[in-house]
């Protein structure tokens, strides 16, 4: 038997109550931060991923999804979708419209990891791209909508991490300071910092392995090395948040795994989460639009993995479907009225479903208990000959008698009002 791929999952009708509840919670709150919704292709060119993501980054050395074209082009299936916005952004001059300078997506990103829980190589992600506004509020405002999302998915033991990497003037000076450092500590690094200080210092401070951690837990701080300009624009982050009430903690040492981020970033994580505890990162990208083509243009975004959201999101918060109606039709002018019966209901807009094999009504009782109905419609050929039909509660097993007619019209207002 043929199998899916490792890492890359269906989603089962059982799981899909959780995940329409999240795109729905994306979709509403974008729409009324003011963002609105932009497709990008699940494939760009290479070259595209590699510029603005950054040569030297986890996801460009090792972890794209790289095939070549028929004619040899060099394509990836894209492994986040910030680069395919901007791009989209600079390729329609949608910033030359006043209007839509928010951009939110949902959608599949392609990384090739290792599986593990949290981890895989066909994840979803939902985020949301700021362009053109260079104010501290945009930050605050990208911020709180991730946090209105979180919470109000009742996510539990949420942490907000923020952190300021400067402008692009500020790193070098830095960069230049944490090798001088790391050269002092090299013998205590792992073989991947060791070659990350030749290639991305900065990651060295990411790094997961416990002895490295220890080594550089007194390494320069990015924050000591801010000009004016940008520790003004982090403590009005700071201060802008802290007036919406949004709880948040400073973290030096939180870099970021690609090379566009400037000024401010921030991650957030959850305790329930176990080792990959991050379920959404973001932050200010000002230099992006222009390294990619397009004019110089101040933006901020996060990203969202839906996978780790589901994993964590409460059974209370997802709601229970509708109720189910069941036609249980029988004998040949019976099944001749249910249908015409449930095509009504579902014209209505009810939930309301049959079992097109069974002939008894024991075998469509049966059926209906499988499936959870709350109510069966009963419907043979006597009640056909009466003109009526029978309800039956599933739950009180109460049963009644409406006229066959009318009896879509009030059980759809009885289950709308109830
Ligand atoms: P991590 O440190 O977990 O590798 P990252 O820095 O690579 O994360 P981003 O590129 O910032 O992650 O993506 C934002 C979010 O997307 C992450 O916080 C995480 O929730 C999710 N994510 C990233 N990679 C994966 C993956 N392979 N499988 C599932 N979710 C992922
Ligand atoms: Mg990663």
């Amino acid at each position: 038997m043929l199998r899916g791929i490792k890492g890359v999952k269906d989603i089962l009708p059982d799981e899909i109550a959780r995940w329409q509840l999240i795109e729905d919670m994306a979709r509403r709150l974008s729409l009324s931060y003011g963002y609105q919704e932009i497709r990008v292709p699940v494939f760009e060119m290479t070259e595209l991923f590699a510029r603005s993501i950054g040569a030297s980054t986890d996801i460009v050395e090792k972890e794209m999804y790289t095939f070549q074209d028929r004619d040899g082009t060099s394509l990836t299936l894209r492994p986040e979708a910030t680069a395919g916005v901007v791009r989209a952004y600079i390729e329609h001059n949608l910033g030359g419209s006043a209007v839509s300078q928010k951009f939110f997506y949902l959608g599949p990103m392609f990384r090739h990891e290792r599986p593990q829980a949290g981890r895989l190589r066909q994840f979803h992600q939902y985020g949301v791209e700021y362009f053109g506004m260079r104010s501290p509020l945009a930050d605050v405002e990208v911020v709180s909508l991730l946090w209105r999302f979180l919470s109000g998915l009742g996510l539990p033991d949420l942490t907000l991490e923020i952190n300021s990497l400067g402008d692009a003037a500020d790193r070098p000076p830095y960069k230049a300071a944490l090798l001088e450092f790391l050269k002092t500590r090299e013998d205590r690094l792992c073989q991947n910092c060791r070659r990350r200080m030749g290639t991305n210092p900065l990651r060295v401070l990411d790094c997961k392995v416990p002895g490295c951690q220890t080594a550089t837990e007194d390494a320069p701080r990015i924050t000591d090395h801010l000009s004016a300009g940008s520790r003004r624009h982090f403590e009005d982050v700071q201060a802008g948040l802290r007036d919406l009430g949004i709880p948040f903690s400073l973290n030096s040492r939180l870099v970021r795994g690609l090379d566009y981020y400037t000024q401010t970033i921030f991650e957030v994580t959850s305790g329930r989460l176990g080792a990959q505890n991050a379920v959404a990162a973001g932050g200010r990208y000002d230099g992006l639009v222009e390294a990619l083509g397009g004019a110089s243009t101040p933006a901020v975004g996060f990203a969202v993995g839906l996978e780790r959201v589901a994993l964590v999101l409460p059974a209370s918060a997802i709601p229970r479907p509708h109720s189910l109606i069941f036609v249980a039709a029988f004998g040949e002018q019976g099944v001749t009225a249910g249908t015409r019966v449930l095509d009504e209901l579902r014209g209505l807009g009810l939930r309301a479903d049959t079992d097109y094999r069974a002939s008894t009504l024991k075998a469509h009782l049966r059926q209906a208990d499988r499936l959870g109905a709350e109510y069966v419609v009963i419907i043979g050929d006597d009640e056909v000959t009466k003109g009526r039909l029978l309800v039956r509660n599933m739950r009180t097993k109460e049963q009644e008698e409406l006229p066959l007619l009318t009896a879509a019209r009030s059980l759809s207002s009885r289950l709308k009002i109830g």
